[in-house]
């Protein structure tokens, strides 16, 4: 089984109009989406359109549970609320009815999805070191994890018989094998907003038979979705991040 994994699109239709069709390219059987599909951008419900017709496995992000005002939103900075507040009054009807339909974890036989971390999901926790990635992995039972929130991609392995010891795949690009490892922690890093100084939008892509593991990149039309979150009236500093990758 071939998979492709989109996270943290936050309401960037453009670059997730880029992914989609680097992931077709590759001819993937399942398609998995680990939340945050809108805040800070400029296009939610054409995101979530793109999300549902691709028929993704699909989490819900801390974005998503603000938008639906089960998260409290002092947890997030000015701009992140500014952005939940304007979302929240442009989503359709059908939009917080499908947002509402979403698990915090999802599981299938082969892999979990899941926002943040495995030991705790509903506190949206960060998976950016080892330390985290080994809480999350003691609560793993499928072969494979698959999470975002940090919006910095890294590929975390561990073997049953020596589980303290974690390998680590920092880079924001990156093809390994894990055949010998039993378990797989992937953060496929953020579609619409990269935070690891790479601009380009970020995906993965898992071959479950070849047993390799992907973390790709695709160069997308920044400025133009810079335009639409500035013509929206969202933060400036929204605009600003994407050509950083911060
Ligand atoms: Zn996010």
């Amino acid at each position: 089984m071939k998979i492709g994994i989109l996270g943290d699109i936050h309401a960037n239709a453009e670059a997730l109009r880029a992914v989609v069709e680097a992931v077709r390219r590759e001819g993937v059987d399942c398609w998995v989406q680990v939340g945050d599909i809108v805040g800070y951008g400029p296009e939610p419900s054409a995101c979530i359109d793109i999300v549902r017709e691709l028929g993704c496995i699909t989490c819900m992000g801390n974005h998503d549970a603000a938008v639906l005002d089960r998260l409290d939103t002092s947890y997030f900075n000015n701009f992140a609320r500014a952005a939940i507040h304007w979302t929240r009054a442009r989503l359709r009807p059908e939009d917080f009815e499908f947002l509402g339909s979403l698990q915090l974890v999802v599981r299938r036989p082969e892999f979990t999805v899941v926002h943040g971390t495995m030991h705790l999901p509903e506190q949206f926790g960060y998976v950016i070191s080892p330390v985290e990635a080994l809480d999350s992995l003691d609560h793993q039972d499928t072969p494979l994890c698959f999470v975002g929130h940090s919006h910095v991609p890294a590929i975390y392995l561990r073997r049953d018989v020596a589980p303290d010891d974690i390998r680590v795949v920092p880079h924001s690009e990156a093809e390994i094998s894990y055949r010998g490892f039993d378990k797989v922690l992937m953060n496929v890093g953020s579609v619409g907003q990269p935070r690891d100084e790479d601009p380009r939008a970020a995906f993965g892509i898992v071959d479950t038979e070849l047993q390799i593991a992907s973390i790709r990149r695709v160069p997308y039309d920044i400025t133009a979705v810079q335009r639409k979150i500035l013509a929206a009236g969202l933060p400036e500093v929204l605009a600003n991040r994407l050509s950083l990758g911060v």
